[in-house]
């Protein structure tokens, strides 16, 4: 099987104007990336728009232009005014939002749990939760086991679209619950694999030629510098990652470039540390 000929890309696109002035640290992104390449898959991009309908469906729009396998978007699933991201969807692939009884059923019941818990009085589905079960015709709703708006899902074509809640506890939960196996299904026996090389007292620019010649002999590992500016001597993490379907295959490649470019070095009189 050509590897390079599956589509394994994800685009990420996290909503909310308070990612835009610095509020809040988007770490949605981090831990969903992280995640998502350790499932062997690719995030092929991150993109950050804030609360506004149009932003919201011309990000989707170009997402889907470029084909991902999958899209994902974090925020804007609640029920105040200025969650729009299922709006959003519905704009870019030219569908209406419609009431989706499953989704209903999921509200009404955790809203029985709430009042069940004390925590709320009344259980009536007003306009404002009944705006959670608003989804784009043909979608599916994803059960929150943590929280209240579900995520959702919709195929359009070959992307599949997936909305996740803001709140990191409800993202994270859906996300393990019912996205994680899709992704995995779809990397195949896909692993990424990884490990770290510290070396001191050389430079970037001086580990630059042994960098490039490593990784032209090691065609899918790929090295990437990481310099740490707080240490008087230079200090780099040389961080070696690869995708495989066989893990040893993996740890090979890996343990073949480490051992290749710490010979360079040491050749160089230099010290390093794993
Ligand atoms: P809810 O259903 O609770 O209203 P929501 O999907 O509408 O959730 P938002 O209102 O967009 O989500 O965000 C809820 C909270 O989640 C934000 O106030 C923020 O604290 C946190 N949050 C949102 N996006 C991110 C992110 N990308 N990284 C980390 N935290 C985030």
């Amino acid at each position: 099987m050509n590897l390079t000929a599956v589509n394994r890309n994800v685009e990420l696109i996290c909503v909310g104007n308070e990612l835009l002035i610095g509020k809040i640290l988007n770490t949605n992104a981090h831990w969903l990336a992280r995640r998502i390449t350790s499932l062997g898959l690719l995030v092929r991009r991150i993109t950050v728009v804030g609360d506004d309908l149009d932003e919201i469906s011309s990000a989707i729009r170009e997402a889907i232009q470029r084909k991902p396998l999958f899209i994902i978007t974090t925020g804007g699933l609640g029920p105040t005014f200025d969650d729009k991201t299922l709006e959003g969807v519905a704009k870019a692939i030219g569908c209406e939002l419609e009431e989706n009884e499953e989704a209903l059923e999921m509200i009404k019941r955790r809203y029985e749990q709430y009042a069940a818990e004390g925590r709320i009085k009344k259980v009536e589905l007003t306009k404002y939760r009944i705006k959670m079960a608003m989804l784009p015709k043909g979608a599916k709703p994803l059960p929150n086991p943590v929280g209240t708006a579900p995520g959702v899902l919709v195929k359009h074509g070959d992307v599949n679209l997936i909305m996740l809640p803001g709140v990191p506890q409800e993202m994270m939960a859906i996300f393990d619950e019912s996205i994680a196996p899709l992704l995995r299904e779809a990397a195949g026996n896909m692993v990424f694999y990884e490990a770290s090389l510290e070396v001191r007292g050389i430079p970037e620019s001086d580990l630059a030629p042994l960098i490039e010649r490593v990784m032209r002999e090691n065609p899918y590992v790929y090295i990437k510098s990481h310099p740490k500016i707080s240490e008087k001597t230079s200090h780099i993490e040389l961080h070696f990652s690869t995708t495989s379907e066989d893990l040893n295959l993996a740890k090979q490649r890996i343990e073949k470039s480490i051992m290749q470019i710490s010979e360079l070095i040491s050749d160089k009189g230099e010290k390093f540390c794993l």
